[in-house]
């Protein structure tokens, strides 16, 4: 491995983000493929066996056909070396997607050319823009009819508040969608046959399309005038983002975007992390961003997801667990290069390792090589569903702690102890979630339970500078507060007028929806 600047160079650490549907599964498949990762079937429909197989790990995502796991995919394209963090595109599984969005560097996004903006897409771009994530715009299914995409793109800027800049532009649409227009290379390709025409004004466009390439000329001389040039640091500071049209699932359009992104999306960037932390400093640093329990059923440990932030990771390396104060060990970390999940030398700033351990990383965890940092950022969500723990056999109550601890510490759902009674109470962004984890606590615990509803609307942790005023404010109210898996205070209110009267009550009691792990 060269020197830790010329590597992170390389690297581009990106997510897609969509609406469910739009096509995110497929583009994944087609930039896979152009990385060389995986021999393509041709079409779509094997993809659920194919590309998840290397993908997903969970028996479940083949029942339900959902993506319930995320997973990390390397490729080299280009004399670059990509990593593309999957996220789960089903709704009940936001806090993870929103998790790995602190992992990126930039985002992919892709948009159905017929619905427009989508309610997922809107709220994973609230997320990005609290990073300033730089977004590249993929405008999807064109062999279909959809929307204008003058009124697209308008629909981005006015819904996404961020200003739109076409790279590419469709040449027709649906039953006539002949092909797209490269802006910056001033290139046409074909989407019949992928021909390549150099220049809008080649003849050759003539020959072939008499009675619509005017209109393109025009629509192409229109919108080169209407829009704002790239600029790459309106770009990079998540102002602007530059637009592509295509087709995922016909493989048409990627070359452009893929090209395109490569060049403009940015390597590692700083993170701050008490200071700012340069992606070519030569001393180790990474964040934990996620963890998966039992993806190997042959084991029963656990992965943590770090992200590189600086520095090279080797082998063998004895790091600092900045949470814990402990110099912990790490033989060998998974990497995730598409192909296989295979066994890696080194890695570099941009690139995610896997650390195998028994439950002694938590999400958020710092690693450095001795510098106590602790990269911020990385949040926790109140739940919107709580349902109580009823266990089956009274008898499995030790594996049900520990299957809940466990399973909890993953971040997908919250334990919460109340301070009164033995009731365990758990906390969803999602309602699958509960099924997703009544069937791993079957699975890998061997525990039968089932969820039962609670009159639970919503927590919040609370806080106080003043000890003595939290602790009046915990014995007032007992009775509605728990502990989280982290043994951090939370008040679960019953209702909304409950949770306001509470914080009128005690206005010096702060009341959050997010904890910064
Ligand atoms: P995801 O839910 O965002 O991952 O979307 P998928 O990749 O699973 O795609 C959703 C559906 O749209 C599938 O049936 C795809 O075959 C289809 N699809 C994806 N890309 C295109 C496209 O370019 N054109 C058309 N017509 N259908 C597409």
């Amino acid at each position: 491995m060269q020197d830790v600047a010329t590597e992170a160079a390389k690297r581009r650490t990106f997510a897609i983000i969509s609406h469910p549907d739009a096509g995110k599964t497929t583009l994944t498949e087609k930039l896979l493929y152009y990385g060389g990762a995986i021999q393509m079937a041709g079409t779509v429909k094997g993809r659920k066996s194919k590309v998840h197989a290397t993908s997903d790990w969970m028996a479940m995502e083949q029942e339900r056909g959902i993506s319930v796991t995320s997973s990390v995919m390397q490729f080299p394209y280009s004399g670059r070396l990509l990593n593309l963090l999957d996220t789960p595109g089903h709704g009940d599984f936001s806090e993870d997607t929103y998790r790995t969005l602190t992992a990126v560097d930039s985002a992919l996004m892709v948009i159905d050319v017929a619905k427009g903006v989508e309610e997922r897409t809107v709220q994973l771009m609230n997320v990005c823009r609290m990073r300033a994530t730089p977004i590249t715009t993929f405008i999807n299914k064109l062999d279909r009819e959809g929307r204008e995409p003058m009124e697209l793109l308008d629909e981005v800027e006015s819904v996404l508040q961020i200003r739109c800049t076409p790279a590419t532009w469709p040449l027709g649409m649906g039953g006539s969608f002949r092909g797209v227009y490269h802006f910056g290379l001033d290139r046409v390709r074909l989407f019949a046959d992928s021909e390549v025409i150099e220049g809008i004004d080649n003849p050759r466009l003539d020959e072939l399309f008499p009675h619509e390439v005017d209109e393109w000329r025009e629509q192409i001389e229109l919108v080169g005038e209407a829009c704002e040039p790239f600029d790459r640091e309106a770009y990079l500071a998540g102002a602007l983002t530059p637009v592509y049209f295509g087709s995922a699932v016909n493989d048409f359009g990627i070359r452009e975007l893929l090209d395109d992104f490569v060049e403009h999306a940015p390597p590692p960037r700083s993170r701050d992390a008490g200071r700012e932390v340069s992606a070519e400093e030569g001393a180790f640093t990474g964040f934990v961003f996620k963890i998966q329990a039992n993806m190997d059923p042959q084991h029963r440990d656990r992965l943590a997801f770090l992200r590189v932030c600086s520095g090279r990771f080797e082998p063998g390396m004895k790091l600092h667990q900045v949470r814990t104060g402990k110099a912990v060990k790490i033989p060998r970390a998974t990497t995730f290069l598409a192909s296989d999940r295979s066994h890696t030398e080194t890695a570099a700033p941009g690139d995610i390792i896997g650390i195998h351990n028994r439950g002694t990383i938590s999400i958020g965890d710092t690693f450095s090589e001795g510098e106590a940092l602790h990269f911020t950022g990385i949040p926790d969500f109140a739940p919107e569903l709580f349902r109580r723990v009823v266990l089956r056999d009274p008898m499995r109550m030790k594996a049900l702690q520990k299957g809940l601890e466990q399973l909890c510490e993953e971040g997908a759902t919250q334990l919460f102890r109340p301070l009164l009674g033995s009731d365990w109470i758990v906390g969803a962004v999602g309602s699958l979630q509960f099924d997703v984890t009544a069937y791993r606590l079957r699975h890998e615990y061997g525990v039968e339970c089932t969820f039962e509803g609670v009159q639970v609307y919503t927590a919040r942790w609370v806080g106080c500078d003043d000890p003595k005023m939290l602790e009046r404010f915990r014995e007032r109210n007992e009775a509605a507060l728990a502990y989280d898996g982290t043994g951090a205070l939370a008040y679960l209110a019953p209702n909304r007028a409950n949770l306001e009267l509470v914080q009128e009550r005690w206005p010096d009691i702060a009341f959050t929806a997010t904890r910064d792990r």
